[in-house]
Parts: C-alpha cells; sequence; structure tokens
C-alpha cells in the first residue's frame, strides 16, 4: 500500500548527531519551517553517534598525533591541528548556547573534562613530540599543554599505563587538561528530544528507500513505514542526506552531477571494553599513541576513560578491520551495490592503490582476542585478558573520489556533497566526525542557502560568536570564549592558563 503526504520544507534522513544538528540549527534560524526526520532505526544515535560505537573524544587535536605532520625539512604542519581545534571550539560555543537558553539541559550527562594525552616511547617520537609542544604551545589554543620525560611524573598522570613498563628506552607524553569526553548518544538523543518540543515530526523505523527530484524542483523521498509494512512519499525543496554510512546509496539514488565519482570504502571497529572496575577507577585521561606503519590514521588506538550511562568506563581501540557493510545494521551487499557505472574507474583505481590498507585491515579481523591484548598491553603491561572483552563499534565508510592527486583517492575527512543549486547535501566520510558536526553543518547551510547567509548571519554569531572569526588570531577572544562555554558545560578545567 502506498500514500501520498503533504509537502514539507525540510527533509532530514537520519536521526544521528548531523541531522540532530542541522535541525537544530534550522529551529534557532527560521522556527517556522516545517521539519521531518525519517530513521529507519527505533530511535536517535543508534548508528556511530551511539557512546558505544565511537571513541567519545572531542577532537581538539589536543592528543591526536596524527593531526601533525612533520615535514621533509624536519618542522612541523600544525594547520590541521589548528583547524581541528578551532571546529571542536564551534561546536562548544552551540551546545553552550543550547544550555544556556534551557533548550539542552543537563550537559554532564554529554561532555566532561578529561585529560588528553600523548604518550610515545624511543628516541624519535619523543623528540617528535618534543618539536610538537613546541610547535604548538605557541598558538593560544594549545595553552596549557605540558610534556614530561620524567618516569615519576608519569607514573602519577597515568599509573595504570606505568605499572610494569620498562623505561630502558626514553618515554615522554604530553598532558592537558581541557580536553574533553563526549557522549555524542546522549546528546544525539537531547537534540531529538528538543526536535521534537519544536514540533519536529520524527519518525523512527521509516526506511528511505529512493530518492527523486520532480519536475516542479521538488525532492520526493519514498518511505518505507517498516512496522506497517507501507510506502509513502514525502516532498520536501531542501532534503539533507544524514544517513552515516547510508548516506553514499542515498547521495547515488538523488542523480546530481556531484555525485558521480565518488565511492566509499568501509573501515569497521572494535573496542576493549574493561569489566574491572578497579582498574578503571585508577586511569584517568584518553591517551593517544602513534599509529603503527600501514594503519589508517583514524585507528590509532587510544587509551579512553569515558562515561556513559553516568558511569565511569574504560575503552581501548578502535581495532579497525573490513565488512564490505555501510551501517554496523547494514547488509553485506552494501560495498558491491554502490559500485556504479560511473563510479566504477575511481573504485577500481582505489582498489588497485589502497591493497596494503584493505590487507592491514583484513589482517586486523583476524586478529585473536590474545593478539589484541598483546596491543593493550603497549599501554598497560600489565592488562590481563580476563578484565576484557571486545564490544563491536561503528562503521566509517570513508570517501574515495578523483583528485589531483589522482582517480581513486581516499580521503579520510568529513565531506559535503551538495547540488549546485543547493536543494540537496550529504553528509559523507567521519573524521574528524561528531566532534565537528556544527561546523560541517553551517557549511551545509552557506553551501545550500547562500541568499539566506546575511539574514541568518547575526543569528549565527549570537549563537557562535566566533563564526567567520580565527580564534588560533584572536587570544582574547579565545579566552572569553572559552571560558564562558567551560562555565555554560560545566567544564572543569584547572589545567588552562591564560596570560
Ligand atoms: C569507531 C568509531 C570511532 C569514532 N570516534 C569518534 C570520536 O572519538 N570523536 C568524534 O567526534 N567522532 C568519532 N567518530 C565519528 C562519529 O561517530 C561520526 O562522525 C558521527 O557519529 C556521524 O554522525 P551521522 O549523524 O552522520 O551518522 P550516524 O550517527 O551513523 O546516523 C545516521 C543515521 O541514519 C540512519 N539511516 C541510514 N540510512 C537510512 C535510510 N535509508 N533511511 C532512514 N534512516 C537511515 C541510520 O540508521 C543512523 O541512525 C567515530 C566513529 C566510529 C565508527
Amino acid at each position: 500500500m502506498s500514500s501520498v503526504q503533504k509537502r514539507t520544507d525540510v527533509i532530514l534522513i537520519g536521526a544521528g548527531i548531523m541531522s540532530a544538528t542541522l535541525g537544530s540549527l534550522f529551529k534557532e534560524l527560521v522556527p517556522e519551517w516545517e521539519v521531518k526526520v525519517f530513521e529507519k532505526l527505533e530511535s536517535a544515535g543508534e548508528e556511530s553517534s551511539n557512546e558505544w560505537n565511537n571513541a567519545g573524544t572531542g577532537h581538539a587535536a589536543l592528543c591526536e598525533l596524527n593531526y601533525t605532520t612533520e615535514k621533509p625539512d624536519g618542522t612541523l604542519d600544525i594547520s590541521k591541528a589548528i583547524n581541528v581545534n578551532e571546529q571542536f571550539q564551534i561546536s562548544r560555543q552551540f551546545w553552550a548556547h543550547l544550555v544556556n537558553k534551557g533548550l539542552i539541559r543537563n550537559p554532564e550527562a554529554f561532555i566532561r573534562s578529561i585529560p588528553h594525552m600523548s604518550m610515545v616511547q624511543g628516541e624519535n617520537d619523543v623528540r617528535f613530540l618534543k618539536k610538537r609542544l613546541e610547535a604548538l604551545t605557541n598558538n593560544p589554543l594549545f595553552e596549557g599543554m605540558v610534556l614530561s620525560d620524567d618516569p615519576e611524573q608519569l607514573r602519577d598522570w597515568m599509573p595504570i599505563v606505568m605499572e610494569g613498563r620498562s623505561v630502558d628506552e626514553p618515554i615522554a607524553a604530553t598532558k592537558i587538561d581541557s580536553g574533553t569526553d563526549v557522549n555524542f548518544g546522549a546528546l544525539t538523543r537531547m537534540l531529538f528530544d528538543h526536535l521534537t518540543g519544536q514540533g519536529v515530526e520524527v519518525n523512527y523505523k521509516h526506511s528511505v528507500e529512493d530518492v527523486k527530484r520532480l519536475a516542479n524542483g521538488l525532492w520526493e523521498v519514498k518511505v518505507k513505514d517498516i512496522e506497517a509494512n507501507t510506502i509513502e512519499t514525502h516532498t520536501a525543496p531542501f532534503l539533507f542526506i544524514g544517513g552515516g554510512g547510508g548516506s553514499l546509496p542515498l547521495l547515488q539514488k538523488t542523480g546530481i552531477p556531484e555525485s558521480k565519482h565518488i565511492g566509499g570504502f568501509p573501515v569497521s571497529g572494535l573496542f576493549l571494553v574493561c569489566k574491572n572496575r578497579d582498574v578503571i577507577e585508577q586511569h584517568n585521561a584518553k591517551v593517544y599513541g602513534k599509529a603503527k606503519v600501514g594503519a589508517p590514521p583514524m585507528s590509532v588506538p587510544h587509551l579512553d576513560t569515558r562515561f556513559i550511562e553516568g558511569r565511569k568506563e574504560l575503552l581501548f581501540g578502535p581495532f579497525a578491520g573490513f565488512t564490505p557493510k555501510f551501517l554496523k545494521t547494514g547488509s553485506n551487499l552494501d560495498l558491491i551495490q554502490s559500485v556504479k557505472p560511473y563510479n566504477v574507474v575511481t573504485m577500481l583505481a582505489a582498489g588497485a592503490k589502497e591493497m596494503p590498507l584493505t590487507k592491514y585491515l583484513i589482517e586486523q579481523v583476524l586478529l585473536s582476542h590474545n593478539k589484541r591484548m598483546d596491543e593493550l598491553r603497549e599501554f598497560i603491561p600489565t592488562a590481563k585478558n580476563e578484565d576484557w572483552e571486545i564490544v563491536v563499534a561503528g562503521q566509517r565508510v570513508q570517501v574515495i573520489k578523483d583528485t589531483p592527486d589522482g582517480k581513486g583517492t581516499l580521503q579520510f575527512g568529513t565531506e559535503v556533497v551538495s547540488a549546485e543549486d543547493g536543494s540537496v547535501a550529504a553528509l559523507l566520510g567521519a573524521s574528524p566526525g561528531a566532534s565537528t558536526a556544527v561546523h560541517v553543518m553551517l557549511k551545509v547551510l552557506e553551501q545550500c542557502f547562500p541568499s539566506r547567509m546575511p539574514e541568518w548571519e547575526p543569528k549565527i554569531k549570537e549563537m557562535v560568536p566566533s563564526y567567520g572569526v580565527s580564534l588560533s588570531d584572536h587570544p582574547e577572544l579565545f579566552k572569553t570564549i572559552h571560558e564562558s562555554t567551560a562555565m555554560a558545560l560545566g567544564l572543569k578545567e584547572k589545567g588552562v592558563v591564560h596570560n
């Protein structure tokens, strides 16, 4: 059975952090617009945005070494670290705005302060870490970061990481107390509660099966009501595809020229989760290491104190792996079905180029529990196999596209793909991901509604005072914003020192 529904102003596909953020921006900027959401699962934030499916790091480049690269002349390029940090400051400002306005409550349920640390061992890596500290601490965004190569100090910072560790080789770590753990699942659910309260119609167990452009310019989505087993059609002048890993197939259905020559490369993930409360209580930081040779940048393992359902937890990972699914709840046919005549060359080129990565991912899938524990023991030398269990994390679909670097180049960032006329946009890729949701959704508005931006800009600046301004070049503004957002979000950043 099928039915035709009435037209709405905006359709959002997917109830993850991206649609939640875009919907919330619309409700602030144009509250009169009617917004409908279709989500195939039973509730919001169940795929990558769920707290057990991602690592919950408020990515601000405070501990992730892959955002700082060493150039051939030995100097460091910190531009990516600055960008990621600036983007996280945008998220903090929007979240603080929502809390200050009483639109979401209890920020402790979704964001908490936690020291961010980078730890390396070996002469070369210690040298790199010292250079990185020098390069970053000249920038106000990274103020408060300190380094120690004294094993006694490191024992104080991270007792379980140092217990039983041989310090024959040089070891060092940096620490900054303004890091955060973000429960993106809780935040997504809060934002959807807020949206529902604002009259947004959120349809769960509704899977979008097809997308097409009508002659009158509207986008029509064909939606399956999974429980009633019926098909509905809905139309809107603006469509956002926030399907996470499921975005690529939906973007391909739009047929827009921008959807061609793009493919997706799925990377799965696993976490080791600690079951021993004594061990969990002894650690209090997110500790990132250096990527192993051949590992994709987003799968650098880290040891994370997390706050999930109000409880402290300890997770290690993610271990990357390979499945052909685009969503955790997806199908084994996802990858093959995404290969189309118009992207087959791009996909084949990537396949040929990325053989070492595919081999690495398959080897990762085949690791035994003991081998994974051995990787964990590089962080916690005394870790016992029986204290840790495996939890399957979310899927990340990395974008493959043709770039000036060649056909079929694998991208590790987040990409907004939109039609030239701005009537449809899709979010692809997953890194730095949820932390930069507000920056990325503002980009959707800029790309799709350029004529409305002059009218919306004052309100955006009210919500995000640093909008359009580089905080890195305005230390005083950064200081004011950092302190006011910390206050609104209840962050206790005792280590931050402002001059
Ligand atoms: C292992 C791992 C670790 C990560 N760690 C971090 C981290 O530490 N920090 C960070 O900031 N980010 C991290 N990320 C990235 C972050 O989780 C994602 O960028 C973010 O959650 C993506 O949000 P989304 O809304 O785009 O997608 P999702 O949260 O996946 O939501 C998409 C939704 O769309 C629905 N959907 C899909 N297709 C359809 C359809 N046809 N019809 C209806 N509904 C549909 C899905 O069911 C899903 O609910 C990590 C990701 C992974 C996998």
